[in-house]
């Protein structure tokens, strides 16, 4: 086991390639969202020795305030540029059912590390998206 984790340190130096790696094989047995997060789990076990949990790696990854605050602010100007367009009550209610069955749900927010935006807004705002594609 030490021995290929070993074996991909080195034949996998850059950690987007790895991550890929990992999510591809994670995605023939895990939804997305578990995928996606398993993928993480796999990097930073290669990458350190160190085994986390599921909701260890969630909230290690998840946005500081700064990116937070980035994202939400890139979300209102998408918003405002396409003319403030809301979904239907129907597209609304199937994204949030969606994002209830998500590991990165947390509250209110979604806790992926390229979002952090409050559910409530994201799914009602026509312009916006899951940012795993669920929706
Ligand atoms: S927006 Fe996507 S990643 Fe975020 S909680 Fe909803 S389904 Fe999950």
């Amino acid at each position: 086991m030490e021995e290929h984790r070993v074996l991909m340190n080195i034949a996998y130096p850059d950690d987007k390639e790895l991550f890929e790696i990992q999510k591809t094989a994670a995605l023939e047995h895990f939804p997305p969202d578990e995928a996606e997060v398993r993928a993480k789990m796999a990097v930073d076990y290669i990458r350190t020795g160190e085994r986390k949990t599921q909701e260890e790696t969630i909230q290690e990854n998840k946005p500081g305030i700064v990116k937070l605050a980035s994202n939400f602010m890139k979300a209102v100007s998408r918003h405002v540029k396409s003319g403030a367009k809301q979904v239907d009550k129907e597209t609304y209610e199937k994204r949030m059912s969606i994002c209830d069955t998500c590991v990165f749900r947390q509250g209110n927010r979604c806790s992926h590390a390229s979002c952090g935006c409050f559910l409530a807004k994201k799914a009602s705002w026509k312009s916006e998206s899951c940012p795993i594609g669920r929706w």
